[in-house]
């Protein structure tokens, strides 16, 4: 492609990329597509010879399009959102326009020092102590997987990664069932395996881990000779919402040399609003932590903010450092592979930086604050309907419901097909959990498109389709 071809399809994509914003909110949220149906349109092998641009792009927009789930758009209330703000969108693509490598310091310095300065910037605007130091990890996923090896290589002396785990005592690690599965994946891959991943029971509304029984299980397992190693706790659980005691978890993480990671991959965004901090009292005690940006803040994805307080511990585990890729920099330089799983990475901190100058904090805490009344009237509004009950309280702007017709009916598959129905009818998406082994339907706000007006179309959807089903 020549420069002037490739100026012309930028701009054209670029248009495209208004229009479908523009367009969004008359789209199915949910592909609408059948599985397979996708794969059939695409020929079985590439092209031997060149197409031209103009069939591609038709292409994609015949094709592609209609297989697509609009996580954009304003009725999108199913997991958490994936918030990509237009301006995190005009920042990617002068990253892809770039398209460095911001590996080490020299292959990347204004990548480099800007994802400090601004993960500085996040850092107090979550209200996190100065002693927090950041990286940007492609996911939490990523950022927990580095906590638990640092856990581990932590309790190891740092010889794990050297002798691996025969030589030494058995690893545990210590966290609730409302913990992400990316904590068990982690576990995994880090050769703990899932049989020393210790789950303990909550208690409460609020779905804690009971800080008593996480004691004795860390006392038992040292008399009985193994390793504990570390917690993982979550503040804002994928599934309703769970949140631990940071500050009761963090004295005894303390007490027995252990470290503490918290997974606020969604909740951790809100944190920007002081008056919802209690949520994570104490997360100053905490050694590590992970919130996605790329979540409620806004940042296109991917941008997971992982801040650590002993970098050193971090770096200790996680660097390699071949001969070709030793930088003999300047004193104090920063090169963040070190802190990363894989070697190369993007220039994530861009976006970030167009997404806080341009919305401003205030302009982020307006939002989240409006979506957290909107849910929490959206919950009050369902309570009060006949045949709705909240399963869960609203924790942020997350809670759960069921409906049930009251005729004596089997509710967990009464449930799933109202779910099944209002994605079929595509106005909203929605996705259900299992709440103590009953079928909920989750109802999250976090889309930064969503308007008041969409939230009372979502009572009256959910209203009239379950009023259909009964
Ligand atoms: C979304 C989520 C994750 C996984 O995040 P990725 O960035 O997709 O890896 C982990 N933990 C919690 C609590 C989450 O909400």
């Amino acid at each position: 492609m020549d420069n002037q071809a490739f100026r012309d399809w930028v701009v054209r994509a670029a248009e495209w990329a208004a229009d479908y914003r523009a367009t969004l909110a008359e789209r199915p949220v949910r592909a609408q597509t059948k599985p397979g149906a996708v794969a059939a349109q695409l020929p079985p092998r590439a092209p031997e010879t060149a197409e031209p641009m103009a069939d591609i792009f038709a292409d994609f927009e015949r094709v592609v399009l209609p297989g697509m789930t609009h996580w954009q758009h304003p009725r999108f209330f199913a997991y958490f959102p994936a918030n990509a703000a237009p301006v995190s969108v005009i920042a990617e693509i002068l990253v892809s326009a770039m398209a460095a490598q911001c590996m080490l310091w020299q292959t990347s310095p204004a990548a480099t020092e800007m994802e400090t300065v601004v993960l500085q910037w996040l850092r107090d605007a979550i209200g996190l102590p100065e002693g927090f130091h950041g990286v940007i990890q492609d996911s939490a996923s990523s950022a927990t997987l580095a906590a638990i090896l640092t856990m581990r290589e932590r309790a190891l002396g740092f010889a794990g990664n050297r002798q691996g785990l025969a030589a030494h005592a058995r690893v545990r690690i210590y966290a609730s069932h409302e913990v992400h599965s990316s904590i068990d994946k982690a576990v995994w891959i880090a050769g703990i395996g899932q049989d020393n991943l210790v789950r303990i029971p909550t208690r409460g509304p609020s779905r804690a881990m009971d800080t008593e029984a996480l004691e004795s299980a860390i006392a038992a397992d040292r008399a009985a000779g193994l390793l504990p190693a570390g917690i993982v706790a979550c503040v804002g659980g994928t599934s309703v919402g769970a949140a631990d005691d940071v500050a009761a978890t963090s004295a005894i993480a303390q007490r027995y040399g252990l470290y503490l990671h918290v997974d606020a991959a969604w909740a951790g965004a809100a944190m920007i609003c002081p008056e919802f901090r209690a949520m994570w009292q104490g997360i100053e005690q905490a050694d590590s932590l992970v919130l996605n940006p790329h979540k409620w803040l806004g940042a296109q994805f991917d941008c997971s903010a992982h801040f650590v307080r002993d970098p050193a511990a971090l770096v200790r585990t996680l660097a390699v450092e071949p001969e070709f890729l030793r930088t003999y920099g300047r004193e104090g330089i920063v090169n963040y592979s070190e802190w990363s799983i894989p070697l190369g990475r993007r220039f994530r901190a861009l976006k970030l930086w167009f997404l806080l100058r341009a919305h401003g904090l205030e302009g982020l805490r307006a939002m989240i604050r409006d979506h957290v009344r909107w849910s929490q009237a959206l919950a009050r509004r369902l309570a009060a309907t006949a045949g709705f009950a909240l399963v869960t309280e609203p924790v942020l702007s997350l809670f759960s419901f069921r409906h049930d017709p009251g005729d004596g009916r089997d509710l967990d598959a009464h449930n799933l097909a109202l779910v099944a129905a209002i994605n079929d009818d595509g106005r909203l998406y929605l996705t259900q959990t299992r709440v103590d082994g009953r079928v909920a339907i989750r109802f999250q706000v976090g889309a930064m498109t969503t308007s008041e007006a969409d939230i009372d179309l979502a009572f009256d959807v959910i209203r009239a389709i379950a009023g259909r089903l009964s």
